[in-house]
């Protein structure tokens, strides 16, 4: 469904909780970049305000923050052509979050899975902003009438709670001024999984380093957990069908598929009958293949933290350029005074 006039924007953000992992590389920033090169109009960001809805080190946050800054670069967004960000630089997010706080309602945050993997048992030990998460991202997507988001599969229900949001915005105030958001949830690795648990998706949070490849393995390191990686004792199925009742095979084949840029159907017909003991080490030197560019480019990148701080002051004000005003807009439709735009 594409209901709006609005121009083509696109928006999407990571957290910098931790190490940026294969879930992160396949299910968003290697379509950020294609994005980018199709000549969208692209904003990507770094929600340092999303990450301290659970507590993080001060140190940590600091340099996870420039780290996932190089992870973008290195994997192909030129700060030139998109508008690159730290969110709490760019103050108009959390102003319209606000905003939003009082336009979404409680039933609809109760509903968000999300939340509730989140805060596990004890959720009334969990963040007010863990609560409100929805709406902060909600607001960092339309604060730019953003129109499109790449995201992994995890997020569709953020998305649908931002759709909900605009719509119910445009019909209380009489306005068709916010965007119907698609999300854009595409390829063979939308949703990778933990190494350890192939009913649980690979998270920068997961307790277990063994449960991610990270950007910043080694080799070493990536054929380690890959070989460690849980597995049945069947060897490889003749069809992808074959792999509907066995999670931790079909990540695996999900996994190369996409790092091959092949289908999942083609990685079967290559390796049908193959025993995990075969599969795991090409998997693992694939996997090496196409992430050692992109580690060696952060840790390029990563000596000089100055210019990481440059790119996103400069990012910021290019950013405000499109917030600024958008916020302004809002403001005044809700009735609320301030200076004209
Ligand atoms: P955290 O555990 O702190 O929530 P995360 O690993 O879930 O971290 P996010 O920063 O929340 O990472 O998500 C950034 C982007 O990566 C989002 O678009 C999300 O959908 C995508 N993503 C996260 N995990 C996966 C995964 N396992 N497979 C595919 N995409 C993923
Ligand atoms: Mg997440």
């Amino acid at each position: 469904m594409s209901e709006t006039s609005f121009q083509p924007r696109v928006f999407s953000g990571i957290q910098p909780s931790g190490d940026l992992h294969l879930g992160n590389y396949l299910g968003a920033l290697k379509r950020f970049s294609g994005m980018q090169d199709d000549g969208m109009e692209t904003i990507y960001c770094m929600v340092d305000m999303h990450a301290i809805t659970v507590w993080q080190n001060p140190e940590d946050l600091r340099r996870s923050t420039r780290e996932l800054c190089a992870g973008f670069i290195a994997s192909g967004i030129d700060p030139e052509k998109s508008i690159l960000i730290n969110q709490s630089q760019v103050p108009e997010h959390a102003q319209l979050a606000w905003v939003f706080n009082c336009v979404a309602r409680i039933g609809w945050m109760n509903r968000m899975t999300q939340f509730k993997d989140k805060a596990g048992k004890n959720a009334e030990k969990a963040s007010l902003g863990l609560y409100a998460y929805p709406s902060l991202m909600a607001a960092d997507i339309l604060v730019y009438h953003a129109t499109h988001v790449p995201v992994g599969e995890d997020q569709k229900q953020h998305l649908e709670l931002t759709r909900d949001i605009a719509a119910k915005f445009n019909h209380d105030y009489g306005v068709d001024f916010f965007p119907i958001t698609e999300p854009v949830i595409e390829g063979t690795a939308t949703r990778v999984m933990s190494l350890r648990d192939g009913t649980k998706k690979m998270s920068k949070s997961d307790p277990s380093d063994m449960s991610r490849i990270t950007l910043t393995d080694d080799a070493d390191a990536i054929a380690k957990k890959f070989r460690k990686a849980k597995t049945d004792p069947e060897p490889l199925p003749d069809t992808v069908e074959g792999l509907a009742d066995r999670p931790e095979a079909r990540n695996l084949v999900n996994i190369y598929a996409a790092l091959a840029d092949m289908t999942a159907e083609q990685v079967i017909a290559e390796y049908a009958g193959q025993q995990f003991g075969r599969f795991k080490p090409a998997l693992a030197e694939l996997a090496v293949d196409r992430m050692a560019p992109i580690s060696t480019e952060m840790a390029r990148l990563m000596a000089d933290p100055a210019e990481i701080d440059r790119i996103l002051t400069r990012g910021a004000a290019r950013a405000r350029e499109i917030t600024a005003s958008i916020l302004r807009k809002t403001y005044d439709i809700i009735g609320m005074v301030g200076p004209a735009v």
